[in-house]
C-alpha cells in the first residue's frame, strides 16, 4: 500500500505516543493475530541516552510493545548494533528498562545465514532471527548520515546484519550508489510488515551518532518503508540527494504519487534543518565538476582520547596506531565515514574536498 500518515506531536509523553499508536492500529486490525511472533526492530546504534537522539525513544518502544500484547501477540525486541550489543544499548537508551519492565525479550539479530534476493545484490548474510517471526514492525529514528545522508525506515533494517559482518559491506558495495542498493536488498529480502519512524526529536548535521537533536514533532507511519523514507526525505527537501532514493528511482521501484493520511494530507516542507556537510551539491554544471572531490575524515587530536573504537570499526584498515593518537591512511580511506559513525567522543570532523573548500561551496 503506497500510502504514508502523519501524526504530529512535541513531545515524547506516554499517553500522548500510545494514543498515536492505538489510532495507528485501528486501520489495521488483520496485522497482529492472536499468537504472531513479532520482532520489534527500534534504531539501538549505541548506548546513548535517549536526549541524544541516536536511538529510537523507549516511550515510541514501549508503546508499540504494549500494543502488540494487547493484540495477542508476542512481541521480542531485537536489533544489532555495530560495535556494541543489544543489553548495553538497552541499558543507556532506556530499551532495556522496556523490555524488563513489559517481560519481553530483549535479543541481538546474530547467527547470520546467507539467503537469495531477486534485488540488486543476489546473495546477502543476515540474521536468521529475522525469518523466525510472522511480523516484523520497524520503528527508525529520523536522522542524518554522513554516507547515505538520511538514515530512514529502508537503511534501519541494516540492522538485521550481523554486527561486524555490517564492515564487510562498506569495502564490497564501498560506491554510495552500491551501499544504497545493498541496503535496498537487505531491507526487500524481508520487508517489515509496518514501518513507524521516530522523527519527534530528529538527528540534523553530521548524524547517525554526532550530530544535534531537532525538534520535528512527527511520528511518520507506513507499510511501505520506501515510500516513508521519500516523503521523510521530501519534507526535509532532500529528496534529490538521498542515494536510496536516487537508487529506486533510477531502478523504477519507486512511485512519486502517495497518499498522505493521518493528521496531514500533505508533505510538510521543514525549514532551517541542517543536511550532513557531506551531501552532495544540486546538480548545476559547475557543481557537477566540483563534486568529484570527496570529503575526508579527520581527527581532532584535543578531543581524542585514543579508544580505539575508530580504528576497529573502520572497514579498509585506513586507522593506524602512530604515536599516542591514531592516524588515517589517506591512500586506502574509501570515506564511508564509519569512523566518524562510531566515534562515542565526536572527535572526528568531515573535511570538504579541496575544490569545495578552494570555491566555498
Ligand atoms: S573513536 Fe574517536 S576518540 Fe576513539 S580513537 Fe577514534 S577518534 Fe579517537
Ligand atoms: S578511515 Fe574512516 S572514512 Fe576512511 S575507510 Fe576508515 S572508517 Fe571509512
Amino acid at each position: 500500500m503506497n500510502e504514508v500518515e502523519i501524526y504530529r506531536t512535541r513531545w515524547y509523553s506516554p499517553e500522548g505516543i500510545r494514543e498515536i499508536i492505538d489510532r495507528v492500529f485501528a486501520s489495521r486490525i488483520n496485522l497482529i493475530a492472536r499468537g504472531d511472533r513479532v520482532l520489534i526492530k527500534p534504531n539501538m546504534l549505541a548506548p546513548t541516552r535517549p536526549e541524544k537522539a541516536v536511538t529510537t525513544h523507549p516511550v515510541l518502544v514501549r508503546a508499540v510493545v504494549e500494543k502488540v500484547m494487547e493484540l495477542g501477540g508476542k512481541p521480542v525486541i531485537g536489533d544489532s548494533p555495530a560495535l556494541s550489543n543489544a543489553e548495553k544499548v538497552g541499558k543507556v537508551s532506556g530499551i532495556k528498562q522496556v523490555a524488563d519492565e513489559l517481560g519481553v525479550p530483549l535479543i541481538d539479530l546474530d547467527s547470520p545465514v546467507e539467503v537469495k534476493t531477486d534485488s540488486f545484490f543476489k546473495r546477502i548474510e543476515i540474521s536468521k532471527r529475522v525469518m523466525e517471526f510472522d511480523r516484523i514492525i520497524n520503528l527508525p529514528k529520523f536522522k542524518t548520515h554522513t554516507q547515505m545522508i538520511l538514515t530512514l525506515a529502508v537503511k534501519n533494517m541494516f540492522g538485521s546484519i550481523p554486527g561486524r559482518l555490517k564492515a564487510e559491506w562498506h569495502v564490497r558495495a564501498s560506491k554510495y550508489m552500491d551501499f544504497a542498493r545493498m541496503l535496498y536488498s537487505v531491507f526487500s529480502f524481508r520487508p517489515p510488515d509496518l514501518n513507524i519512524m521516530d522523527g519527534v526529536i530528529a538527528m540534523e548535521g553530521e548524524g547517525p551518532q554526532n550530530g544535534r537533536p531537532y525538534s520535528m514533532g512527527f511520528i511518520i507511519v507506513s507499510e511501505d518503508g520506501l515510500a516513508l523514507d521519500y516523503v521523510a526525505s521530501k519534507m526535509v527537501k532532500a529528496e534529490k540527494l538521498v542515494y536510496l532514493i536516487k537508487v529506486a528511482e533510477e531502478a523504477g521501484i519507486l512511485s512519486e504519487k502517495t497518499n498522505i493520511g493521518g493528521d496531514l494530507n500533505s508533505v510538510p516542507e521543514l525549514e532551517n534543518f541542517t543536511l550532513p556537510s557531506t551531501t552532495p551539491l544540486s546538480p548545476s554544471l559547475a557543481r557537477r565538476i566540483l563534486r568529484g572531490s570527496l570529503p575526508r575524515p579527520r581527527i581532532i587530536p584535543d578531543k581524542c582520547t585514543a579508544c580505539g573504537i575508530c580504528q576497529e570499526a573502520c572497514p579498509t584498515g585506513s586507522i593506524l596506531e602512530v604515536g599516542e593518537k591514531p592516524k588515517i591512511n589517506y591512500d586506502t580511506c574509501i570515506s564511508c565515514f564509519v569512523c566518524q559513525e562510531v566515534c562515542p567522543f565526536d572527535s572526528i570532523k568531515l573535511v570538504q574536498g579541496f575544490l569545495r573548500r578552494l570555491f566555498k561551496v
